[in-house]
């Protein structure tokens, strides 16, 4: 029986992916095989059948034993075991969420709804690295990757309103922390409505700027604020996650020439939606219902939202679709620039599309293409 070895499955990215398979009752077939960097003997997660303790994820000739390793462990991980098991001739496929092989000759960036075909190739061409990509560029593409692929996108700006879960378990306990202590400051405001707001104003002020404030994560206050960056820095003025937008969608799609793509990327203070505002310089004039129409009709997940308030408000929003596989792009229209320029809105759960689902998806392509 084919083994599949898990390593980083109780991160944030591991557990909402032994939940999607859980719900999809993906473990039969294989033998899973768990393995930790930190608990080796323990318990592993409960996937309903028995299973032995936990693996030493550093061990290499445990590591070589398996046809097909799953790590959402994280790039260091991955920089560390990936050439070490490569050296020693492992020729399995290594499946993973980290960001380290994305952009390598022989890596392949998943997203199987939309690049299916580029992952067929390299399937058939013997590839055996498939790499999760970028949150914000995979949501993206979930909502209007037609767009790309019908050649209707000439360029197009992203800007980004990110959620604190892109940035790890602690930063979400941070953002909360924050609105806790905020919350806490301005009580006795809020229980008087006739409290001068000038007051209230200054309170929410100060406690955000207060020593005490938690902002040992995001090194700023997120709550009732925002962080016009992410990652770290380029030469070019950008920031690795602007850069990724242009270097991964291009690489996902295998455009045959580059199209630009760059914007701001700004953390908010969402926990696990990421949304994106885009500016798209389109190749001809395109009406709008024709564009509504290719989205909507592009894969099951994408929900053409009509650009009415009541809409909006009911349907595009973090809080909306945080925790389903829905991607939302509303706010469709075209701009006062000229008939060529369409500005969208979109919105995704960052842990779902954007990290853990195209990565149960791309195993089971894997399992599928093995045993055929
Ligand atoms: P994470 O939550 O920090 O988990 C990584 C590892 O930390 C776990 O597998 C676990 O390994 C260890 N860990 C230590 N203390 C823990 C605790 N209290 N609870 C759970 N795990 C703990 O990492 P992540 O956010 O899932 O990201 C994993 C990789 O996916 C990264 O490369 C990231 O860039 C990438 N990615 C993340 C996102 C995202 O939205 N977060 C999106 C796309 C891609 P042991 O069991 O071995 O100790």
């Amino acid at each position: 029986m084919m083994k599949v070895g898990f390593i980083g499955w109780r991160g944030m990215v591991g557990s909402v992916l032994m939940e999607r398979m859980l719900a999809e009752k993906d473990f039969s077939g294989f033998e899973p095989v768990f393995a930790t960097t930190s608990q080796i003997g323990q318990a592993g997660p409960d996937i309903g059948m028995k299973i032995p303790p936990l693996k030493d994820a550093f061990d290499p000739a445990m590591l070589k034993t398996m046809d097909i390793i799953v790590t959402c462990q994280g790039s260091d991980y991955t920089k560390k075991m990936y050439p070490l098991l490569r050296k020693s001739g492992w020729n399995g496929y290594w499946l993973d969420a980290a960001s380290a092989l994305r952009m390598e000759a022989g890596s392949v960036i998943i997203l199987d709804p939309v690049n299916r075909t580029v992952i067929d190739q390299a399937l058939a061409d013997g590839k055996k690295d498939f790499i999760g990509g970028n949150c914000t560029v995979s949501l993206m593409l979930m909502g209007i990757g037609v767009l790309f692929q019908k050649n209707l996108i000439e360029w197009m700006t992203s800007m980004t309103y990110q959620a604190a879960s892109g940035a790890g378990a602690k930063n979400m306990r941070e953002l909360v922390s924050q609105m806790d202590m905020i919350g806490r400051a301005s009580e006795e405001y809020l229980k008087d409505p006739e409290s001068d707001i000038a007051d209230l104003d200054r309170r929410v002020l100060q406690t955000m700027n207060h020593e005490r404030f938690p902002v040992q994560h995001f090194g700023a206050p997120l709550a009732g604020s925002v962080i016009p960056w992410i990652d770290s820095p380029m030469e070019n003025g950008q920031t690795r996650e602007e850069w990724k937008g242009s270097a991964e969608t291009n690489k996902i799609l295998q455009t045959k020439s580059m199209i630009p793509i760059d914007g701001i990327c700004v953390r908010i203070g969402a926990m696990r939606c990421h949304s994106q505002a885009l500016t798209i310089k389109l190749t001809k004039d395109v009406p709008v219902d024709e564009i509504r129409g290719l989205i909507s009709e592009s894969n099951e997940w994408v929900k053409v939202i009509p650009n009415t308030k009541e809409d909006t408000l009911k349907y595009l929003s973090p809080a909306h679709v945080t925790g389903t596989l829905t991607v939302p792009v509303g706010r469709i229209r075209k701009m006062n620039l000229g008939r060529e320029y369409l500005t969208l809105f979109t919105v995704g759960d960052q842990l779902l599309w954007g990290a853990a689902e195209p990565i149960r998806r791309m195993l089971l392509i894997l399992l599928d293409h093995i045993s055929s």
